[in-house]
């Protein structure tokens, strides 16, 4: 007699997702167990300028069984003097990528330290904690928004961002970021793809955005998340005409950060009929080598 063939699992892909890596509150593997239990079947693993998360999360995933992590990471770059942010997925370690974000983390402990002596000058001492609190990973805005809401400056993130550490803020200091061109560079050097992240969190009209797509596939990039935890339906729709309109695949990512934010792993919306997602232009992002697998 034979055996009924076991139903492979519905496929589920969540490709941007952060732990306490960066600045994200579950680690990588409570994160691994959070995407297990919500049948997410490939995970990428996307900190801040840092990949200290993947093997954690690759090992876990291996235990799991039921699903894949995919080596990434989120760079911060600078583009026309704005920030705007990269995934590079399928990363397969690169000296050159690893010296790069080397730099990005340098340039996360200046800003900290920068903005602990900003916020001190605007009567708010002790910020220092924050980065003695991190360890040794590079303390983000989001770390020093949380410590201004825990000493009653702020309500919340939001307010922490707008009166402080936002680029109106009293504590605002500006990036020394990576040019987007380099980034997609570094993320290519480690044999992986590049996505543009969130396209409708830079507050940028049209125009502007259709601008940045060019100069992004100018560089070289793939790929532009169509679909995040975030987006509405009429971004989903305007994304999905840029990706067509720039030749850039379509990636979807929840940028899940913590529980009780309203996103969760794997809660996305469906790319549209019309996308071309990502993994069909790269395969190999879904069946690339785990460690210990
Ligand atoms: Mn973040
Ligand atoms: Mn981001
Ligand atoms: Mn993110």
């Amino acid at each position: 007699m034979q055996t009924p063939p076991v139903p492979a699992p519905t496929f589920c892909a969540d490709l941007h997702a952060h732990t306490t890596a960066s600045d994200g509150a579950l680690s990588p593997v409570e994160l691994v167990e959070r995407a297990a239990a919500r049948g997410v079947t490939h995970l990428a693993v996307t900190d801040h300028d840092t990949t200290a998360g993947v093997v954690a999360a690759q090992e876990a995933a291996h235990q799991a069984g039921t699903l894949r992590v995919i080596a990434g990471v989120e760079v911060s770059t600078l583009w026309q003097g704005r920030e705007i942010h990269l995934v590079g997925l399928g990363l397969q370690g690169h000296p050159v990528l690893q010296q790069g974000l080397a730099y990005q983390q340098a340039q996360r402990w200046e800003r900290a330290e920068a903005i602990v002596a900003r916020l001190a000058r605007s009567g708010l001492g002790g910020a220092e904690t924050v980065i003695h609190r991190r360890g040794a990973d590079a303390p983000g805005r989001s770390h020093f928004a949380d410590w201004l809401v825990a000493q009653g400056a702020v309500r919340d993130r939001p307010q922490a961002f707008k009166r402080y550490l936002g680029r109106q803020g009293r504590a605002w200091v500006r990036p020394g970021w990576v040019s987007l061109e380099t980034a997609v560079r570094w993320i290519h050097l480690a044999g992986g793809r590049s996505v543009l992240a969130h396209p409708y969190a830079y507050g940028m009209t049209g125009a502007w955005l259709r601008r940045l797509c060019e100069a992004f596939t100018g560089a070289g990039g793939e790929a532009i998340e169509v679909v995040t935890g975030r987006t509405t339906p009429t971004q989903v729709r305007d994304a999905l005409g840029l990706s067509l309109r720039h030749r850039l695949a379509a990636s979807c990512g929840s940028d899940f950060h913590a529980p009780g934010t309203g996103l969760e792993p794997g809660h996305l919306a469906p790319l549209p009929d019309a996308a071309r997602p990502l993994w069909d232009h790269a395969p190999e992002l879904l069946t690339a080598h785990s460690p210990g697998a």
